[in-house]
């Protein structure tokens, strides 16, 4: 039996419908939370993302201002500029969108964010707070992971969890999360001996490590949940066929637009899964609505209410 799809896209929509309702709320009371997005220079991804950040805040209520360095800012004027922002009281989230240029050193200006806006939930406090179970910012991605397996009624207690990945901003926190919720949990990484057999142990497979289709069948268990993190475009042919051959729906896609997505997970997989995220409209979407969601926490943590 193919494997059931866990539709990010539905569970993102109840999710921002939750916020839009205590953003409502909240400002009726006279606090509308804000966020400051940052983004430097011109990467056409990141231009996109911190867009579509923005307009998902409008869509729910929130206020949102961007801020746009150019390219040669240096690591000293973000540190200026996200000094300014901790002391802005109208702002409650601070967004900083990666990657940055490399010549900006990165973890100063990520590390200089009050963590009490720090709605990435990358500053290394809040990542003490998700270590030692303590109320927190925690980053968007991983805790997009758990809204999936909770709201879709996946046991995690007692349960194998195996995390392939070990990256600050997805890796280690899911790997917290689903210790946190009490599964039994194994991280893997590019040294891991025989990494298909550790997989292979998983009630619950997280993928996270950014290289295309590389989870086939001998990776997963029959009846494992398999979440698929990774973002990865085809837009080579080959490589296109080596994946999606025989697929209609992706072929109109390669056809009008030259390329499409695919998770670390190859699409076989669905043939020995329980249940899949699907890539496009599986963690992706629920990305940006759990940034929401830790804006609207920032805003509420900041004046003392849980
Ligand atoms: P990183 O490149 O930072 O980390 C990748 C991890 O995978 C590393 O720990 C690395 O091990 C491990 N790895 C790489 N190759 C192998 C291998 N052959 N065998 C075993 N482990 C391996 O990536 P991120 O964590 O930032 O992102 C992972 C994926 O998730 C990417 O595709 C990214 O695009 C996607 N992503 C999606 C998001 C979303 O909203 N859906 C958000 C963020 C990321 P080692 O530590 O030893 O190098």
């Amino acid at each position: 039996m193919p494997a059931s799809i866990l539709d990010g896209n539905r569970i993102a929509a109840v999710i921002k419908a939750e916020v839009a309702e205590k953003v409502k709320t909240l400002s009726s009371q006279g606090l509308t939370p804000g966020l400051a997005a940052v983004l430097v220079g011109h990467n056409p991804a990141s231009e996109i993302y911190v867009r579509n950040k923005v307009k998902t805040c409008h869509a729910l209520g929130l206020r949102s201002e961007q801020f746009t360095p150019k390219e040669e800012t240096t690591t000293e004027e973000m540190l200026a500029l996200i000094r300014e922002l901790n002391r802005n009281d109208d702002i409650d989230g601070i967004l900083v969108q990666l990657p940055l240029p490399r010549h900006i050193d990165a973890k100063r200006v990520l590390f200089e964010i009050d963590p009490a806006k720090d709605v990435d939930g990358l500053h290394p406090v809040n990542i003490g707070l998700l270590a030692s179970m303590q109320p927190g910012l925690v980053p968007c991605t991983p805790e997009g992971v758990l809204e999936i397996l909770k709201r879709s009624n996946i046991p995690l207690e007692g349960r194998e969890a195996v995390v392939a990945g070990r990256s600050d901003l997805v890796g280690k926190p899911v790997a917290m999360l689903l210790t946190n919720a009490n599964a039994t949990v194994t991280i893997c990484h590019s040294r891991t001996r025989d990494l298909a057999g550790v997989c292979r142990r998983a009630d619950i497979l997280v993928a996270a490590i950014g290289r295309p289709g590389m989870i086939t069948p001998e990776f997963v268990k029959p009846g494992t949940t398999v979440i698929d993190v990774g973002i990865n475009r085809i837009s080579e042919r080959a490589e296109f066929d080596k994946y999606f051959a025989g697929d209609a729906k992706r072929e109109a896609e390669f056809a009008a637009k030259g390329s499409t997505l695919l998770g670390d997970v190859h699409p076989k997989v669905a043939e020995v899964a329980g249940a899949l995220t699907p890539v496009p409209g599986g963690v992706g979407p629920l990305t940006i609505a759990m940034l929401m969601v830790n804006t609207v926490k920032a805003a509420r943590l900041r004046r003392g209410k849980r």
